[in-house]
């Protein structure tokens, strides 16, 4: 069926474009140093990057997600969402198609029309969390030292971190906020799902903004994705970083490490454990 496609869309630049030749960059960059000289020492700071996934990685707030989707899916479609298609390391525009083919549901071939759609289930699904923001911390939970394994690696010398979820970036603030962990991330630089790509290649998009933002440069010595399924662990994989695998999900700890996960992890309980796995797979710059 035509709408099983994702379209590409959003907002993207291109990676690689590098503006330190450029006569205007080195004139504006000399006087970031002089004008804003706390600034630019806390930004240049920056050589490691940790991202987490938000869903069954740090916390679970499934119920309010399938009653936003539910109700999101009965607006955009005027039908009741009577199969909820898997939900784990899917994006939400994925979990739309999914839905659509799961019941029977079918609206042309036509990109813009589905662009619009996606678009009209984006703004649905929006209203849906922002409706049941209390909800979300009541019925909801933080998973086991979550909140005290992303305060330390927020310690940890020159690490910046920030999210690579599914969920639109919307309702990912609104997941984080509820359980007081968005403080903790630089949201600015995460991926989401409200860019319609392959997690892997919104894991590379994360690097590049985490790379013009802190003047550093991420790879697999200095990048490392933290999640719960084999798809993220694949796309830790195609997009460059290493993975941490953490068997709070649906997949179990025997396929997370065949999937190639780097290190798999019962939960994050232990906090000293997380914090120890992500200097030994990212580099700490001599002297730290
Ligand atoms: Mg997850």
């Amino acid at each position: 069926m035509p709408l099983g496609r994702i379209g590409f869309s959003g907002n993207f630049r291109k990676p690689g474009v590098n503006c330190a030749s450029c006569p205007v960059s080195r004139v504006r960059s000399l006087a970031v140093l002089l004008v804003e000289p706390r600034r630019r020492c806390a930004i240049g700071a920056v050589d490691r990057l940790v991202l987490w996934n938000i869903d069954l990685t740090l916390l679970d707030v499934g119920r309010v997600s399938r009653d936003a989707y539910a109700d999101a899916f009965r607006r955009v479609t005027g039908r009741p969402l009577v199969s909820l298609p898997q939900l784990a390391g899917r994006s939400d525009s994925e979990i739309f198609f999914d839905a659509l083919a799961l019941n029977d549901l079918a609206f042309g071939s036509d990109q813009i029309a589905e662009d619009e759609l996606v678009a009209r289930y984006f703004w649905e699904l929006e209203a849906g969390f922002s409706t049941r923001q209390g909800q979300l911390a009541q019925s909801g939970q933080l998973l086991p030292g979550a909140r005290a394994a992303v305060a330390a690696t927020a310690d940890l010398p020159g690490v910046v971190q920030s999210v690579l979820t599914g969920t639109i970036r919307p309702n990912a603030v609104a997941k984080l906020h509820a359980f007081g962990l968005d403080r903790f991330f630089d949201l600015e630089i995460g991926g989401y799902g409200s860019d319609a790509y392959p997690r892997g290649t919104l894991l590379m998009m994360s690097m590049t903004r985490a790379a013009e933002k802190y003047a550093a440069r991420f790879g697999a010595d200095s990048a490392v994705y933290i999640a719960d399924t084999r798809r993220d662990v694949e796309a830790a994989s195609v997009g460059g970083a290493r993975c941490i695998a953490v068997a709070t999900g649906r997949d179990t700890a025997a396929e997370l490490a065949e999937a190639g996960a780097d290190v798999v992890l019962t939960d994050l309980s232990d906090t000293g454990q997380v914090t120890g796995v992500i200097d030994r797979l990212t580099r700490v710059p001599a002297g730290r």
